[in-house]
C-alpha cells in the first residue's frame, strides 16, 4: 500500500532527528512522519558514543536547534548536567553523549502524547515506481511519496587492504578499531600497549583524549600525511563584518582570506575571531563556483580549512599536552598502505616504506562512502556532486536527476549536502537545513 502523505525519513541520526523536530513544528503530525534507521532517534554515529571522553568539538551556544532561541542547548545543559570538567575560559564543551540525551529530551517534548514510527533497519535501496518511491530493506519495502535521505556520515572503512589470516573475528575486531565512533572499544585497551592511529584529526584527538583519562602509559603512534593536529578552540566572537569583493575566483578567495587573518597562530582568539568572521559568507560564494572551480578550491587548501574548521574541544588538546608532555606521541608521517595482523603484533606498514608495529590500530580516518547514495547514483535518480564525497543537491534540499533536474519528492540534508551547498557538517548548520526544508512542506 502506498503512504500518500507520509515522508519518509531515512537515517536516524541528528539530521533526522532535528528533521522531525522542524515538521513537527510546523504542524505535521507523527502519524505522517516514518523514520528509518536502527539506533535511538537523534544520536546516530557522533552522539550515541558511550565513551565520557568523547566531547563536543564546539562551546555550548554553537549547537542551535531553533534559530530564535540559539541559547537553547546552553540553558538545557547547564539546569541538566553535572559536568563540571565542561568549563573552558573558551566555553563550556559538553560531552556528546549529554548532547544526544538532550536531543531525545527535545523529541519527547516536541512529540507529547504523539508516537512516531520508526521503522528499526537500514534502507538498501530506494527506486522509482510510477509516481511514489519504494524505500526496500531485507524482503520488504515501504512506498511513500516523499523521501528525505539524511543517512549521515558513513561509518568509516579500513583505508588500505588488511592481512588477517588465521586470527580470530574477535581477536581481529578488538585490536584492528575500524570505526572507533561508537567508543566501546577504548575500556578494551591495556594501559601499557603501544596503540596506532591512522589519521590525526578529531576522531584521532578523541582517541588520545580516551587513552589519557584513562590514565594510559604506553605509546601512541601517529600516522598521518601532515604531522599536525587540529588546534584547540580559543574564545571568539565575531566582531567585524569582511567586505566581500564581488566576482570571486578561487585564487582571489584564498588571497583574500589570507590576507584578513591576522599573521598570529590559528590557536589564538585573535585569529578565530577573524577565522568566524569569514565563515557565514563562504556558502554563498562555494554555491557560485563551477564544479571545476570547487575542485581546484578543495586541491589547493581543502587540508588547511578542514584543519581549521574542525577545531577540537580544549579538554581534548590539553590531554594530547599531556601525553606529548610524558614523550608518548610520535608522529610519522605517511599513509598506511597495509596492515598484518599476527597473534603477538600488528604491522602497518606505509607507502613510503616504512614500518611501525604496535598492539592495537585504530583508524581515524573519517567516513566512509554511503551505499544507499551510491545505489542512487548507480541507478541514475542522482548525481555525484562536485567533490564526489555525495549526491548533487539544489538549495532547496532537493535531489537532483542525471539531467540536473530536481525531484520534487526527494530531498537530502546533512553532510553529504556538503559538495554542492558548502560548510554543512556542524550540528547547527545541519538544524538550519532541517529548518528550511521543513517550511517547504506547509506551502
Ligand atoms: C564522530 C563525530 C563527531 C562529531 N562531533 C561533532 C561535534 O562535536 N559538534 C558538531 O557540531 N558536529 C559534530 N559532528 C558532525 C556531524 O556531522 C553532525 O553533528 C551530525 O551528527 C550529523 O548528523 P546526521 O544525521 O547527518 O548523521 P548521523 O547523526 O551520523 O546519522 C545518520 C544515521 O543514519 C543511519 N543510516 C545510514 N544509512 C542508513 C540507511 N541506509 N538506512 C537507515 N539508516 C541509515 C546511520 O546508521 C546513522 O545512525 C560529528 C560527527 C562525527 C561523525
Amino acid at each position: 500500500m502506498a503512504h500518500t502523505n507520509t515522508i519518509a525519513i531515512v537515517g536516524d541520526g541528528f539530521a533526522a532527528a532535528v528533521m522531525v523536530l522542524h515538521l513537527l513544528r510546523h504542524g505535521i503530525p507523527a502519524t505522517s512522519l516514518r523514520v528509518f534507521g536502527l539506533g535511538e532517534l537523534g544520536r546516530g554515529n557522533a552522539y550515541k558514543t558511550s565513551s565520557p571522553a568523547y566531547r563536543l568539538n564546539v562551546r555550548e551556544d554553537l549547537p542551535v536547534i531553533f534559530t530564535e532561541d540559539p541559547l537553547h542547548f546552553a540553558r538545557w545543559a547547564e539546569q541538566s548536567l553535572n559536568d563540571y570538567h565542561a568549563k573552558h575560559e573558551a566555553g563550556y564543551f559538553y560531552r556528546r553523549n549529554d548532547f544526544g540525551i538532550y536531543m531525545q529530551a527535545l523529541l519527547v517534548s516536541a512529540l507529547g502524547p504523539q508516537s512516531l514510527q520508526q521503522i528499526h533497519t537500514r534502507v538498501d535501496q530506494i527506486r522509482r515506481v510510477n509516481e511514489y518511491w519504494v524505500l526496500e530493506y531485507g524482503q520488504e519495502n515501504f512506498i511513500a511519496k516523499h523521501v528525505i535521505v539524511a543517512t549521515g556520515n558513513a561509518s568509516p572503512r579500513w583505508p588500505c587492504p588488511v592481512n588477517s589470516q588465521n586470527i580470530s573475528t574477535h581477536d581481529l575486531s578488538t585490536r584492528l578499531i575500524e570505526n572507533p565512533w561508537p567508543g566501546n572499544h577504548l575500556i578494551d585497551i591495556g594501559l601499557n600497549e603501544e596503540i596506532i592511529l591512522l589519521g590525526a584529526g578529531l576522531t584521532a584527538l578523541d582517541a588520545i583524549n580516551a587513552l589519557a583519562e584513562q590514565g594510559h602509559r604506553g605509546r601512541v603512534n601517529v600516522i598521518s600525511p601532515r604531522a599536525i593536529f587540529p588546534p584547540a578552540q580559543a574564545p571568539w566572537q565575531r566582531q567585524r563584518q569582511p567586505q566581500w569583493p564581488s566576482h570571486l575566483t578561487p585564487a582571489s578567495l584564498v588571497r583574500f582570506m589570507r590576507h584578513y587573518l591576522p599573521s598570529a597562530p590559528p590557536q589564538s582568539s585573535e585569529w578565530q575571531c577573524a577565522w568566524e568572521e569569514l565563515r557565514p559568507e563562504l556558502n554563498r560564494i562555494w554555491q557560485e563556483f563551477t564544479d571545476h572551480q570547487r575542485k581546484i578550491l578543495m586541491k589547493r587548501v581543502g587540508w588547511l580549512w578542514n584543519l581549521y574548521r574542525f577545531r577540537a574541544g580544549p579538554q581534548t588538546i590539553a590531554a594530547l599536552e599531556a601525553l606529548r608532555a610524558n614523550g608518548q606521541i610520535n608522529f610519522t608521517i605517511g599513509r598506511a598502505k597495509q596492515i598484518m595482523i599476527s597473534h603477538s603484533k600488528i604491522k602497518v606498514l606505509l607507502g613510503n616504506g616504512t614500518e611501525l608495529s604496535g598492539d592495537r590500530v585504530i583508524n581515524c580516518t573519517g567516513p566512509s562512502s554511503d551505499p544507499l547514495l551510491n545505489q542512487l547514483m548507480r541507478e541514475g535518480y542522482a548525481l555525484p556532486d562536485a567533490l564526489a564525497t555525495g549526491i548533487r543537491v539544489n538549495a532547496e534540499f532537493k535531489v537532483l536527476d542525471p539531467k540536473q533536474v530536481p525531484w520534487n519528492d526527494l530531498w537530502m540534508i546533512g553532510p553529504a549536502t556538503m559538495g554542492s551547498l558548502g560548510d554543512v557538517v556542524a550540528a547547527s548548520a545541519i538544524a538550519k537545513q532541517a529548518e528550511q526544508l521543513a517550511r517547504q512542506f506547509t506551502h
